[in-house]
C-alpha cells in the first residue's frame, strides 16, 4: 500500500506539474522560485499524514508562557496546528486519542537558536574539507537533521554553512523528502578576509583564493549589502555574521574585532531591509559592543562580555544565545588532540570561560535564549545545553523557556511557536518525569510531533520518522 502521505506529496506534484506545463517558461521558473524563497514559512507537507483531529492525554503540561507546571491537561491538534488545550482529560468525536504515561510532562517542541547542521566535527575535520564536496555535506545534514528532531528539538536557527546546504536542507525538509526540524537558515556565513568565516584561513597561498561577497567575505559596508541581497537571492531566512575571531578556524585570535562598525551597520541595514534578523558570532568585548551598538539581534557565545557590553545589550534588547555545551566541548577535545595546535589553545582560552559568562549575564539581566553550536559537538546532544544552563545559575524553569517561548521570540515566530497554545503550530514533545526537578531528564525526550506529526512515541522512532516520501 502507498501510504497516504506519499500519494498526498504525489498529487501535489502532478498538480504542480499540470500547471507548470501551461505556463510559459519565465511563469514557471517564477513559481518556483516563489515557492523556493517561501519555503521556511511553507506549511510542512509530506512527511506523514497526521489524522484531522488528535487529542493527546498529558498527564503535567509546562506553560512556558505562564511558567506554571499544570495538571492533567489535554491539547486538541487539528492538522498541524493547536485547536484547543483544555484542563483534564476530554474527547472529541472521531479525534484519534495518543494518551502520554502518567509520569510524562509534555510541553512545546524545543528550539535550539544555534545549530551547524550540515557539519559535525571530528578528529579528521580539518582534513576532509580537502577531499568532501558539498554534496558530502548535504547528504551528512540529512542524518543530522533526523537525530535533532528526535531528540526533541523541532525547530532550528542554522547559523552558518559554507554552501548553502542547509537552505536545500530545509527545503527537503518542508517538502517531505528528509525527516527534520523546521530549520531557519542563515545560508552561508557573513564575515571578513582572513576572519572567522573565512573558508580558506590556514590554507597556503596556491589554495587561498580570494572570496568576496558572493562567497560571504566582506571588507567594506558596499561587500556588506552585496552579500546580505545575495543571501536572499539564495533563499535565506536570516543572517549570520562574524564580527570577532572565532575558535575552530586556523587564524590567531578568539576575540580580536574583525568587521568595523561601518561593516556591522551596513549589514544589519541590508537584512532589515529584507525582513531578515541578524545573529553574530562575538567572543570579544570589544566586537560584542560594535555589534549591540550596530543593531544585531543576538549575540552568540558571548565569552569575554564585559559589564558594559551587558549593560548595553539590556538597552538594546540584544539575545544572548550562549551556547555552552560547545566552550566545554572543545575545552575537552583540545586535551584530546582534536585540533591543530593554534586551535587547541584557542579553545582552551575560551572554552572554560562561556559557563561563567551565561551565568554572569542571567543575573545582570540580560535575555537568553537557548543555543548550542551543534555540529560543533554530536549533533543529537543538544540537550545537554540546559543541564550546563542549570549549573551556571539558571531556574530550570527560565532554561525551558528559553528553548521554547525565547527562542520562538528572537525568531520573531512568536506567534507560530514556543507555547502550547490554541493556534499554534502542533509541536509538543514530553520527557519521562519533571524536569524542574531534575534538568537531566531533558535529555531522554520520549514523545516528538512536529506540526501535527508523530515522529516518536515510548521512546522509539515512528513511521513519520523512518519513512520520507519522494513524490515523482
Ligand atoms: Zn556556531
Amino acid at each position: 500500500m502507498i501510504p497516504a502521505s506519499t500519494r498526498d506529496v504525489g498529487n501535489t506534484m502532478r498538480a504542480t506539474n499540470r500547471r507548470l506545463s501551461r505556463l510559459p517558461l519565465a511563469a514557471a521558473i517564477a513559481v518556483l522560485a516563489i515557492s523556493a524563497a517561501q519555503a521556511a514559512d511553507a506549511p510542512t507537507v509530506g512527511a506523514a499524514s497526521a489524522p484531522a483531529l488528535t487529542v493527546i492525554h498529558c498527564a503535567h503540561l509546562i506553560d512556558t508562557v505562564a511558567g506554571k507546571m499544570l495538571g492533567a491537561t489535554s491539547i486538541v491538534v487539528d492538522g498541524q496546528r493547536i485547536k484547543e488545550v483544555v484542563a483534564g482529560s476530554v474527547s472529541r468525536d472521531g479525534a484519534k486519542v495518543i494518551d502520554m504515561p502518567t509520569n510524562d510532562t509534555c510541553m512545546p517542541g524545543l528550539i535550539d537558536s544555534h545549530t551547524h547542521l550540515t557539519m559535525q566535527f571530528g578528529k579528521n575535520t580539518y582534513a576532509e574539507k580537502f577531499h568532501l564536496n558539498p554534496a558530502d555535506y548535504a547528504i551528512q545534514s540529512t542524518v543530522y537533521a533526523r537525530r535533532t528532531l528526535l531528540a526533541g528539538f523541532t525547530i532550528v536557527r542554522n547559523v552558518g554553512d559554507e554552501h548553502n546546504e542547509s537552505i536545500a536542507l530545509r527545503n527537503a525538509v518542508n517538502k517531505g523528502e528528509v525527516v527534520g526540524p523546521r530549520i531557519f537558515s542563515a545560508g552561508q556565513f557573513i564575515g571578513t578576509t582572513g576572519g572567522h568565516a573565512d573558508p580558506t584561513d590556514g590554507y597556503n597561498w596556491a589554495l587561498q583564493g580570494d572570496p568576496g561577497p558572493k562567497d560571504g567575505i566582506i571588507d567594506s559596508p558596499a561587500d556588506a549589502w552585496k552579500a546580505v541581497r545575495q543571501h536572499y537571492k539564495d533563499g535565506a531566512d536570516l543572517i549570520k555574521i562574524m564580527p570577532s575571531g572565532g575558535v575552530l578556524d586556523e587564524s590567531g585570535s578568539s576575540e580580536n574585532p574583525q568587521m568595523t562598525l561601518d561593516e556591522i551597520k551596513a549589514v544589519v541595514a541590508a537584512a532589515h531591509d529584507y525582513g531578515f534578523t541578524v545573529a553574530a558570532h562575538a567572543h570579544g568585548a570589544e566586537a560584542i559592543r560594535r555589534a549591540v551598538i550596530g543593531g544585531v539581534d543576538s549575540i552568540e557565545h558571548g565569552t569575554f562580555m564585559d559589564d558594559e557590553d551587558m549593560q548595553l545589550m539590556k538597552q538594546h534588547g540584544t539575545w544572548y544565545v550562549p551556547t555552552i555545551i560547545a566552550g566545554e566541548f572543545t575545552k575537552d577535545k583540545a586535551k584530546e588532540g582534536w585540533y591543530p595546535p593554534q586551535v587547541a589553545r584557542k579553545a582552551l582560552e575560551v572554552g572554560p570561560k562561556i559557563m561563567a559568562t551565561a551565568g554572569k549575564a542571567y543575573k545582570a539581566g540580560v535575555k537568553i535564549a537557548f543555543g548550542t553550536d551543534a555540529g560543533v559537538y554530536p549533533h543529537g546532544e543538544n540537550a545537554q545545553e540546559f543541564v550546563y544552563m542549570v549549573q551556571a545559575g539558571m531556574p530550570a524553569m527560565y532554561v525551558i523557556q528559553a528553548a521554547t517561548t525565547h527562542a520562538a521570540t528572537l525568531l520573531k515566530h512568536q506567534d507560530d511557536f514556543g507555547s502550547i497554545t490554541a493556534g499554534k503550530y502542533a509541536d509538543v514533545v514530553a520527557v519521562p518525569g519533571n524536569p524542574l526537578d531534575d534538568i537531566a531528564l531533558m535529555k531522554k525526550v520520549d514523545f516528538v510531533m512536529k506540526a501535527g506529526t508523530v515522529y516518536k512515541q515510548a521512546g522509539e522512532p515512528t513511521d513519520a520518522a523512518l519513512k520520507s516520501s519522494l513524490g515523482m
